[in-house]
This record gives structure tokens, sequence and C-alpha cells, in this order.
């Protein structure tokens, strides 16, 4: 009989779990881990030591052959460098692997060549990583062996954070803070922190190996600067949540074990809206674990389409014309006591507490709407946000009917009598209605929805990194808190004043509450109305960070400092000019050596059947007109491909990072539609066997 897969068997294997500590460490060693893990600290050396050795011993034995310091670079993707446990051997020839404390806590990687946004001269290669003891170690199986991962931090010679996930750890300590200085207000003294909890849900697309190499442009772009649209699209909606393929089930199979072994809680999978798009979400769990398991889950993605030949295309907009691929980042904030802020809960008392935690959340929102806009921006979502296909670039809160009544009355009276639907009737001022879970319908057009217990802020790219979503939703909710909880502590009857606060920071902020339709230009004109920022693109959004207002908000809570939110910006034009580069160079290689020839091939095979009929004593009018039409095209992606070969000079000559990203903004962005509107007529037109490379339709049917 063949073996039956038991998932709670597997679930965790290649995970160093507390459990798995807690059998192999010694009492005080096992309780320092638990201690530093709970309250932050230090490992002593001498447990470092003891946890290092049996950490070591655990992997050995699950065949690793090398450790690496695992990090988050500004890449937006993972790093590692692998060192072996192979030591020196002694006199007898003998080798007994080694892994120290030090080795475990700190490493050096020579980092030059990350991006750092002039934090680090190149000069100056030094950049160290820590170990998040709050992220469990892992194995990583692949051709290369077993490789035992520890989750680090990463950070320049002088401290300054040159990764992911220092600053969202930062925001996690600043929230626990302030959201405790809250919860203190309503008498909760047992709670000893705050921790944000996220559940991302990840979007995919899957395409045919074969296919795949044979298109530049999804190797070297992750997207296709090609392409006319196949016959059929998403348009009959038959593929969202419809039956899984074969293949495609295969697949899934496939990704939730390899998941699954990591500690990764892989749930929900199925079918997105587009053809040979696909989703899964794992259960939610702490920001910076949510960080890390997400970065997993897409590097997971990407190797187990390898194995099944076919590839994982995680960027934002890889098919013009049909949806793209975001990410639902899902975020509540929870006491270790177990309170969820963000439940509207079933006594009156906490009804308070989740509409004082309401209004500042709203107060954060509107007040840094363009930081949180910032946080969602990739060069790939730049073709999604506003596209009728993804919320609009504007943020806004979408709170469902109940809830938005209870904030009208509050706002209108100063108290909320009813609640709408539930019909519980309520009076006096700290008597606030018992909420059922939001009852009212879903919003998928809004950008940041309360869906019950969280909130689900859906702009966020497919392909990024959610360290940045998070550290800022982290930190302006904080600052929020901290605001409130300045004044609240100072209260003399803080009944009254938190009554009071609520319907100021409510009345205040109300224009960021929206309900309706997100896709409609209505909602554009009417959020100018509001003077709700509508900022269009990456670099566009760029600049906020390092507003005053920005500054002092991370600043204050120990989260950026000048500097390090200086460089970030300095890295995103730079990301911005060298990825638009790359597709520019690849249109221009497969404009020139691939669909240029090819359609001159037609031309010449027109040219010779007209020739053949005009000789046959037949009327060659049509396949003239048709020459003609060919020929108009191909001298307007000519055209279109010199101009971009010039433009793509100019821009190697401009030395601001700013300027330069703007001018690909402007005009190389310009001048790529200019080639692919011809080409993509073309394609509709030349004869299918001399087309260079595979459809649209072949793209996302075969499979
Ligand atoms: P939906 O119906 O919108 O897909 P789900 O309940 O399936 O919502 O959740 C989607 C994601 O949200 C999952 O990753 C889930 O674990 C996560 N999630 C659920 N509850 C919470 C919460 N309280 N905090 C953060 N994330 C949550
Ligand atoms: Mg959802």
């Amino acid at each position: 009989m063949s073996e039956v897969f038991n998932v709670e068997q597997i679930f965790g294997q290649n995970l160093f779990t507390l459990s798995k500590m807690k059998e192999r460490l010694p009492k005080n060693v096992y309780k320092e881990v638990v201690k530093v893990m709970d309250q932050g600290g230090e490992l002593s050396m001498d447990a470092a030591n003891v946890v290092a050795k049996e950490m070591k011993d655990w992997a050995v034995e699950h065949g690793a052959t090398h450790f690496t310091h695992w990090f988050q670079p500004l890449t937006g993707i993972t790093a590692e460098k692998h060192d072996s446990f192979v030591a020196h051997p002694d006199e007898e020839g003998k080798m007994l692997t080694e892994f120290s404390g030090k080795e475990l806590i700190k490493g050096e990687p020579d980092a030059s060549s990350f991006p750092s946004g002039g934090l680090r001269a190149t000069f100056e290669a030094r950049g160290y990583t820590a170990w998040d003891i709050t992220s469990p170690a892992f194995l990583k199986e692949s051709t290369c062996g077993t490789i035992l991962c520890i989750p680090t931090a990463f950070c320049s010679y002088t401290g300054e954070a040159l990764d992911k996930k220092t600053p969202l750890l930062r925001s996690m300590e600043a929230l626990s803070q302030q959201a405790l200085r809250i919860v203190r207000l309503f008498g909760n003294t047992e709670a000893t922190k705050v921790v944000a909890s996220v559940g991302p849900e990840q979007e995919y697309f899957l395409v045919d190996k074969d296919l795949y190499m044979k298109r530049t442009d999804l190797m070297f772009a992750g997207r296709t600067l090609f392409g006319a649209p196949a016959p059929k699209g998403q348009e009959m909606e038959d593929h969202y949540f419809g039956v899984i393929r074969e293949r495609v089930g295969a697949y899934m199979k496939d990704l939730n074990e390899e998941l699954w072994k990591l500690g990764v809680t892989a749930k929900t999978q199925h079918n997105e809206v587009a053809p040979a798009q696909h989703e899964l979400a794992p259960i939610y769990e702490t920001a910076n674990i949510a960080v890390d398991h997400n970065q997993i889950v897409m590097e997971t993605m990407k190797r187990v389409a390898v194995k099944h030949s076919m590839r994982c295309l995680l960027h934002e907009k890889p098919y013009a014309g049909v949806n793209g691929s975001g990410k639902h980042n899902n975020w509540s904030i929870t006491t270790d006591n177990g309170v969820n802020l963000l439940d509207p809960g079933e006594t009156p008392n906490e009804n308070i507490q989740f509409l004082l935690v309401l209004a500042c959340i709203m107060k954060a929102v509107d007040t840094h709407a363009d930081l949180l806009r910032q946080s969602a921006s990739d060069v790939g979502n730049d073709h999604r946000l506003g596209a009728n296909e993804a919320p609009p670039a504007i943020i806004s809160i979408f709170l469902g009917e109940q809830l938005e009544d209870v904030v009208n009355q509050l706002i209108e009276t100063g108290v909320a009598t009813s609640v709408k639907e539930g019909g519980k009737l309520l009076t006096g001022v700290s008597t606030l209605p018992d909420f059922q879970k939001d009852a009212t319908d879903r919003n998928r057009t809004s950008p940041f929805a309360f869906t019950g217990n969280k909130f689900e802020f859906r702009m966020v790219g497919s392909s990024d990194s959610i360290a940045s979503p998070n550290t800022t939703l982290n930190a302006i909710v904080a600052e929020a808190f901290c605001e409130a909880a300045d004044r609240l502590e100072k209260a003399d009857n803080l009944e009254i004043a938190i009554h009071d606060l609520i319907k100021e920071y409510m009345t205040k902020h109300q224009r960021i509450i929206f309900n309706g339709d997100g896709y409609s230009d209505a909602w554009v004109e009417e959020a100018k109305r509001r003077g709700l920022p509508n900022i269009k693109s990456m670099i566009e959004a760029a600049g906020t960070i390092t507003t005053e207002k920005a500054v002092k908000l991370f600043e204050r809570f120990g989260i950026f400092t000048k500097v390090e939110l200086e460089s970030r910006e300095e890295i995103i034009y730079e990301t911005y000019a060298k990825t638009i580069n790359i597709e520019a160079l690849t249109m221009i290689d497969m404009a020139g050596k691939q669909i240029i020839p090819a359609v001159v091939k037609y031309t010449k095979m027109l040219a010779d059947t007209i020739n053949a009929v005009k000789e046959a004593g037949a009327d060659a009018s049509m396949q003239t007109e048709l020459l003609g039409t060919v020929c108009e095209k191909l001298a307007a992606m000519q055209s279109a491909l010199t101009e971009l070969k010039d433009a793509e000079a100019q821009a190697s000559k401009i030395g601001d990072a700013k300027e330069q990203a703007f001018y690909y903004k402007d005009t190389v962005r310009m001048i790529m539609e200019k080639l692919r509107t011809p080409a993509d007529e073309l394609e509709m037109i030349v004869d299918k066997n001399i087309w260079p490379i595979p459809t649209y339709g072949e793209l996302m049917f075969e499979i």
C-alpha cells in the first residue's frame, strides 16, 4: 500500500520550532530563549553556543550541509550566502562539524553590491546580519542540498538599516508600546505586548516553461512587453474559482507540501479571475513571520513551478488586457492576552475601546494616506493601481454600512444609539452598540477595507515584499495611539475624554471613509473634492517618505532615521530607472531581432505572392492592400525603435537618479507604447507560422 500523506506529520518538519528547542535545549537555556523572544534583549553567549550546537545537530540530522543568514535587502527579495558546517579536520583527518553561537547571532556578509542608496560606499563594504530570534530557523531543500536558513536583519557598519526587516521589527515594537497605553486606559493590566498579525493572500500566474523560454520579455522583465489580446480573455468569468486543471493541481499539491514542511500554513487555493491566474493564502501570523513566510511562499512558488516544467510569474501585470496580480494584506492587532483590538466585541465596554481604535486608525490613514499609498508601490504595481481591476491609487477606508452608520451617529450627535441590522438599541454616552460582524456586503474596490475583525489592505503588488506596507501601517497607527494616549492619560474624566476624542477624530477624518465604487471616475472627482491625495505612480509617491511629516513620524518611533529615509527614496528612483531600462532594452532586442525580421519576411512572401498572382493574370489588389498595411505598421515600428534607442542613450546620460527615473516614466515608457502598438497590430495580421513569439492565447491557455 502506498504511504498515506499525513499533513500533521510533515507540518513544520523543516522548521526549528520552539517545541524542538524545548526538547533539545537544557531548561535554563530554553527559558532564556523564550524570554528574549517575548521581551527582547540579547542571548548570552553561553546560551547562544548551546542553541547553535543543537540547531546545527538538528539540521545535520536532516541532511543539512550549510547554514546561511537569510536576509531581506532592499531588492525586495531575499539574500543568502552559504557557509558549510565543515571545520578543520584533526590530525587523524577526522572532521567534526562546527557552528558557534557567534555564527548564529551575527554575520558579516560582504554586502557592497546590495542597494544602499548611498548609505554605504562600496569601499566600505561591511554589512551585518543579526538573528531575528522571533522567526524560527528553517531548512531549505534544493539542488544545492539542504541549507539551514537563519532569518536575520541586515544593517550597515554604522547601524543603519539596509533591509526591510529591521524597520518592520522597530515598527512592531512602537505599535506594541503605544497600543499597550490604549488598552491600559481600559483597565487591561495583563497584556504585556500587542502584536500585529498579517495574512497575505498571494496571487500568481503559471506559464508553460517552453513557451516562457521563447519570450525574452517574460525571462528578463517578468511581463509581456508585446502581445495582442487572445480571442478569449477573462470575460466569461469561467476561471475564477473554476475547477483547477490537472497540471496546476499537481503543482499546488507540491507547493502546499513544500510550504507545510517549512511551517507555512498554506490554507486556501483557488483559480483567480484571469486565465492561468491563481491564489494561495496562508493563515495569518505575527507580522515579521508573515513577512518571512510570504518571501518563502514566493520563492517556493517559483521553485516548484520549475519542477513542473512551468514558470511562476509574480509580476503585477504579466499580460495587458487581463487582470494583474496583487496581494491582499490582512492586518489586525491583538494583545498577548488575546484581545483583537479590531474585533467589535460583545460588551459595550470593549466597543468603546474598539471605537477609539477605529477613530485612531481613521486618523492615521487620513493623515498618512500618502505614505500608505507609497508603501504599496513598486514598478509593476503602476500598471494595476487605478486601472479598474485593482483599487485606485487613492487611499480610502471602507467600513461597511453598519459601521459607517455608527460613525455617522457619533459624528452627528456624539452618541450612537442604534445599530443597523443588529437592531440593538442602547442609550447614553458610554453605551455603544453591540455590533454583529460586518453584515454588509463586501466592497472589492476599496483599497483599505474593514472585514469583520481586520483591515484588508488591497493595494499591495503581488511581487512586492509586504514588509513596507506593514511597517507603515504599524507606524502610522502607533502615532495615532500615542497622541490619543498622551491626551487621555491626563484626562480628569476619562469616559468623557474618550468620548470627545472619538467624536473629534471621526469628525475630522470622516473624509477618508468611502463605501462606494472605488473604480468609478466619479470617485476620482469626489476624492479630489475631499482633498485626498491621488498619487499616480511609484516615483511620484517616492518623495512622500522624506516629507517633514514622514520624517517626524518615523524618527519619533525610531523606525527610520532621516538618512535611512533619504537613502530609500534614492533606491526607489534607481530601481524604477533600472527596471524600465531593462524593459526598454528587451523591447529593442525583441523588436530588432525577432519581430521586425519576421515581418520583413512576411512582406517578401506577400510581394512574391502579388507578383505570382499578377503573372497568373488575376487581381492582386487585396494582397497589395495587405502589403501596404503591413509596410505602414512596419515603418511605424522601425521609427519607434529608433526613437527608443535614442531615448535610451539620452537616459543613460542623466546623472540625477530622480530626474532619470522621471525621464524613464515620462519619455521612455511613452515610446515603448509607441513601439508596442504597431507590433501588436501586426501580430493580428501576420501569418501565424511566421510570428516569432508565443501568443497570449498560447501563454494563458496552454497549461
Ligand atoms: P477573505 O474571505 O477576504 O479571503 P479570509 O478569512 O479567507 O478572508 O482571510 C484572508 C486572509 O486573512 C487569510 O490569510 C487569513 O488568515 C487572514 N486573516 C483572517 N483573520 C485575520 C486577522 N484577525 N488578522 C489578520 N489576518 C487575518
Ligand atoms: Mg480577502
